[in-house]
């Protein structure tokens, strides 16, 4: 079966200007071309179901193709490092040519009458997904002196008092005050 992605362009090509409206729902990598990422990385699945809504323009030169992309992701939360899962909803507005001129580097290329829309998911997804994603708003992370999830526990540990800030507090109480510049 072909895939949904490889829409057929030469009629909208011949016929400037029509649109085309591209409304499906298809793994996000069939092909397994992207390798996993890093365990604490986030990432989208090979077989997560991506929901693709694009309207494709024809104009003297190439096609606009405009729409919205959308797709399930699943990261680790910086903060307590559980699993997150969200999804990626992102707006897109790019060009298709037949061949590249001066201007179109960042256009995608339509090949043997055909627009496919796999590269510019792709690219729209990977550039959408958080970085540093978090469980919730507030999450509380863990406790960095015994791994206690404090979303879940409380701890009784406190930071160990630093010994140049000891000194400083010292300064203070005589009245003296730190040279802020040596602070680090
Ligand atoms: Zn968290
Ligand atoms: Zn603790």
């Amino acid at each position: 079966m072909a895939s949904p992605y490889l829409v057929p362009v030469a009629q909208l090509l011949r016929d400037i200007p029509s649109t085309y409206e591209c409304d499906f729902s298809a793994p996000f990598d069939e092909e397994h071309e992207f390798p996993p990422r890093g365990i604490a990385e986030t990432d989208v699945a090979p077989d997560a179901p991506v929901k693709v809504h694009i309207v494709l323009q024809s104009y003297s030169g190439g096609l606009r193709a405009k729409g919205t992309v959308e797709a399930p992701w699943h990261g680790v939360c910086r903060r307590c490092s559980n699993p997150v899962l969200g999804v990626s909803k992102v707006s897109v507005d790019e060009r298709f040519v037949d061949t590249r001129g001066p201007g179109d580097d960042d256009a995608y290329l339509i090949e043997d009458d055909f627009a496919d829309l796999a590269p510019l998911v792709h690219d729209a997804i990977f550039l959408d997904l958080p970085l540093a994603p978090l469980c919730r708003e507030d999450c509380q992370g863990l406790c960095p002196y015994c791994g206690i999830d404090r979303n879940e526990a409380t701890c009784d540990c406190q930071a160990p008092i630093d010994s140049r800030w000891a000194t400083l507090d010292g300064l203070r109480f005589m009245g003296v005050e730190p040279d802020e510049s040596k602070e680090v």
